[in-house]
């Protein structure tokens, strides 16, 4: 080694001298003196290392330039992990990037919740123990006719809890054709196995008859099941009873019948434009005892499962030893009641619930931000890419309607290289896009890199960051 060298690692400041300096101390009030003196220690043999191979100047080292550096590390590694991002997939109710977002009533709800001792399980006319679900179960009556609710922490966690609850040890009857995987693990065999029912299927994928559940229905049956498919689509030679005939049959023979709505709406999606969604209270109309779906699906709420029907069927849920392993947090109870007290006004939900407004956003509207943003996006990307301002098509997403298709619009970006390299610049695109810092995600499709901005809706934060891009 040469001696410049070893005078240089032998004249690196000291931990000491380090601790002490003016950049120093701020950072041990902030992140703890433990952790100052961890990263400085692995600052220094670093650099130590570095020097040994020659690979360090030696202005790198002043005192400044360390404590600077040691700064930026801690600040790092003290990161959140979780970061807000811009969802241009034109997925809306994207179940990776958090589904629904929360309307401000609700958010004011959370935050109250989250400071502040509540009435949770607390009633304040009697000064007796209260139920967590009594908070909502006054707006559900109102706003779907059950009789009783509660709820849990997802959908999948409705469908476990009823099903343990009411069919353990019994068959399940089920069709064919509802068999369904709802993406991750959660497959309906499945969860009727760990429910503890014998599934017990009727019908063909495609055609299952009055009949079949008829000739299914035996002493060891001990509920009627009927799942919405909601993330799959059987079209032509296809037949399925009506949930009021279905619900009639489980009758007669004494068995309750569970519909498992999946998104489930509150209210009738068609009048705002959107496709028809079974709704809560029709199901309920139409006979079934009970109905689970979903808090943060077309609701619009937090990620919540609700269960709601029969009163005597809902108290045996409740009394289950599994509700209380599923139960929902005050957060998402809070936030859920003020989502719910959004659907007493339906002529103003459009505009107050951020999920219905999205999804109900005007192509042309789209279109004309998309030609808005166009000029900055094509200034920034330069010559080696195209960008336009044009049509596109959306999801709702979450399994909802997965045929339907929104009227949307992109700003699409293609690269002009040839053929053999649009791969790897397209990706190198949307590494840069999800880098920023507010990463942006969009979609690739067709040779192109697409933004749909249905969801765009702070623009300012996203042009702000655009001269972060390196494309
Ligand atoms: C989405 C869905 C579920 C699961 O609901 P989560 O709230 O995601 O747990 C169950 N059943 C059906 C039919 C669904 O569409």
């Amino acid at each position: 080694m040469p001696a410049s060298l070893a005078s240089q690692i032998l004249h690196l400041p000291s931990i000491d001298s380090l601790l002490r300096h003016p950049a120093c101390s701020p950072l041990a009030e902030r992140y703890g003196r433990e952790a100052l003196l961890g990263a400085l220690r692995q600052l220094l043999d670093e650099v130590r290392e570095n020097l040994r191979q020659g690979q360090v100047e030696a202005v790198e080292t002043s005192p400044e330039v360390l404590a600077g550096r040691v700064g930026e590390r801690l600040a790092s590694q003290h990161r959140s992990h979780v970061r807000r991002v811009f969802n241009l997939t034109g997925t809306v109710l994207h179940t990776n990037l958090g589904r629904a977002l929360l309307p401000e009533e609700a958010i004011d709800a959370v935050q109250m919740a989250a400071r502040y001792p509540l009435n949770l399980e607390f009633d304040l006319h009697s000064g007796k123990r209260g139920d967590r679900d009594d908070l909502i179960e006054g707006l559900i009556r109102e706003l779907t006719g059950a009789e009783a609710v509660t709820v849990v922490n997802n959908n999948a966690a409705a469908v476990l809890l009823t099903l343990n609850s009411l069919g353990a040890r019994k068959e399940g009857i089920i069709s064919r054709g509802e068999l369904i995987e709802i993406g991750g693990a959660f497959r309906i065999p499945d969860i009727m196995a760990r429910a503890g029912v014998k599934l017990h299927e009727v019908g063909t994928t495609n055609r299952t008859h009055a009949r079949d559940y008829e000739a299914a229905i035996g002493p060891r049956s001990g509920l009627v099941m009927r799942v919405h498919a909601s993330n799959y689509n059987i079209q032509g030679f296809t037949t399925s009873v009506p949930t009021s005939e279905l619900a009639q049959l489980a009758h007669q023979h004494g068995l309750p019948l569970l519909e498992d709505l999946g998104s489930g709406s509150l209210l009738d999606l068609t009048r705002w434009g959107l496709p028809a969604e079974p709704t809560v209270r029709q199901a309920l109309l139409d006979g079934a005892d009970i109905v689970t779906f979903s808090g943060d699906k077309l609701l619009g709420g937090p990620q919540a499962g609700l269960i709601v029907g029969r009163k005597d069927l809902i108290a045996r849920i409740k009394k289950n030893p599994l509700k209380r392993a599923l139960r929902v947090d005050k957060l998402t109870l809070v936030a859920l009641e003020a989502v719910l007290g959004l659907y007493r006004n339906p002529d103003q939900l459009a505009e107050r619930l951020p999920s219905l407004r999205l999804l109900t956003r005007p192509q042309a509207d789209i279109l004309a931000q998309a030609e808005r943003l166009q000029p900055s996006l094509a200034r920034v990307l330069g010559a080696a890419w195209s960008v336009s301002a044009v049509p596109a098509l959306g999801m709702i997403g979450s399994g909802s309607q997965p045929v339907a298709r929104l009227p949307s619009a992109a700003l699409c970006l293609r690269p002009h290289s040839s053929k053999r390299l649009r791969g790897r610049c397209l990706h190198g695109l949307e590494e840069s896009l999800r880098g920023l810092p507010i990463p942006v995600l969009g979609r690739i499709d067709d040779d192109a890199l697409w933004l749909d901005l249905r969801q765009l809706d702070d623009e300012p934060a996203w042009l702000a960051q655009l001269d972060h891009l390196h494309a």
